[in-house]
């Protein structure tokens, strides 16, 4: 038999959070973020979900080509453009719109010939200085792109540095000034725009963690009012049990010491099934529907619970690491990190099942 612990992804839960990026942004066209496999669901497992979806946006040609493969006819977007001359061959061959964010990409779609313009999404650096042309010199990128026989449709987009703190206003008042007279569609909001500033909507919004439920901010509290649904859980069971005295310590590095007797249960799950090594003592895990806390150092294959709220259970006792009443969130804040990374950091050795 297999190890006990498995994946279950809700496609579901991804149909019902899309519907509410509709209810909110219901003068927008909905891109629906794939990129990173799904956030680690994986494409095809999700993409039953997203059949109410405009436009399907993500990284990787080859996921693209995937999407097209699975028989998506909607706009399918390349968050980060193309590379290179081949790239723009494949990007024609299926019919893809590709993001624009520095002269060399321009260079590459205006030296190509193509079988029909390509629909671009030209990028402005409004202020995340990642990617995106600068304000000042946006303009001429757009005359250049206009003026290019192998471009076509032109989107204007551009990306928040902190919107799920509350600070986008600086960003959108500067790509208003930079674009009030250039005409076309926009796309500006990501999921914590599209549920914290209407005024970013536009005609396009990007949400990605909120069709998969998580926190666009990593806290669980600033969605506790938002019916999200989690679209991932990761189970296991309960594969040993100890009985410790006081003062016995658990597991590696002897971290966590009984202050008093205490039983602790040992689950089925380690980091090489992507649970975070940094998860301290106390984040929280749910035995039998019961929540207590992990104990001790997170090993490879294996970790350790509190049994003390849980005296009933046994091995083969249920246990969720995440999911519908562990929120990955508040695992992930335990860890130092946020929802997005552990979604996408699950492991490929982890079984997975849909429902
Ligand atoms: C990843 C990404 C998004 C989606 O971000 P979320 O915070 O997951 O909603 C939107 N736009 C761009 C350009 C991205 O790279």
């Amino acid at each position: 038999m297999p190890r006990p612990i498995v994946a279950r992804i809700h496609p579901d839960a991804v149909r019902h959070n899309l519907q509410l990026v509709r209810q909110k942004t219901p003068d927008s066209r909905v891109w629906a973020v794939v990129k990173a496999n799904a956030y680690g669901h994986g494409i095809e497992r999700i993409y039953p979900a997203l059949a109410e979806a405009d436009g399907i946006a993500l990284l990787d040609l080859d996921e693209a080509v995937r999407v097209r493969e699975l028989g998506w006819k909607k706009p399918v977007l390349l968050l980060e453009g193309i590379f290179t001359p081949a790239d723009v061959a494949i990007a024609d061959e299926y019919g893809l719109t590709v993001a624009v964010h520095c002269t060399e990409q321009l260079d590459l779609l205006c030296a190509a010939q193509v079988k029909q313009p390509i629909p671009i999404n030209l990028k402005m650096n409004s202020g995340m200085n990642r990617l995106g042309f600068r304000p000042d010199v946006f303009r001429a990128a757009w005359e250049r792109a206009r003026s290019s026989a192998s471009i076509g449709e032109i989107t204007l987009m551009s990306h928040f540095a902190s919107a799920d703190d509350g600070d986008v206003d600086w960003q959108v008042d500067r790509f208003d000034a930079a674009t009030s007279e250039i005409p076309g569609p926009r796309s500006l909001a990501n999921s914590a725009a599209v549920l914290w500033h209407p005024r970013t909507h536009r005609n396009w919004v990007r949400p990605g963690i909120v069709l998969y439920g998580g926190s666009p901010s990593g806290l669980s509290r600033h969605v506790a009012d938002i019916p999200l649904r989690a679209s991932m859980s990761l189970t296991s069971q309960i594969i040993g049990t100890q009985t410790l005295s006081l003062q016995e310590t658990v597991g590696y590095g002897r971290i966590f010491a009984a202050n008093e007797p205490m039983r602790i249960g040992v689950v089925a799950c380690g980091y090489a099934d992507g649970y975070p090594r940094h998860a301290p003592t106390g984040t929280p895990i749910a035995v039998d529907g019961t929540l207590t806390r992990v104990v001790g150092r997170v090993s490879m294959d294996m970790l350790t619970v509190d049994l003390t709220p849980c005296p009933k259970a046994h091995v083969g006792s249920q246990v969720e690491l995440w999911g519908d009443q562990v929120k990955i969130d508040d695992v992930a804040q335990a860890s130092g990190t946020i929802g997005y990374e552990l979604m996408c950091a699950l492991a490929r050795r982890v079984p997975v099942e849909v429902h």
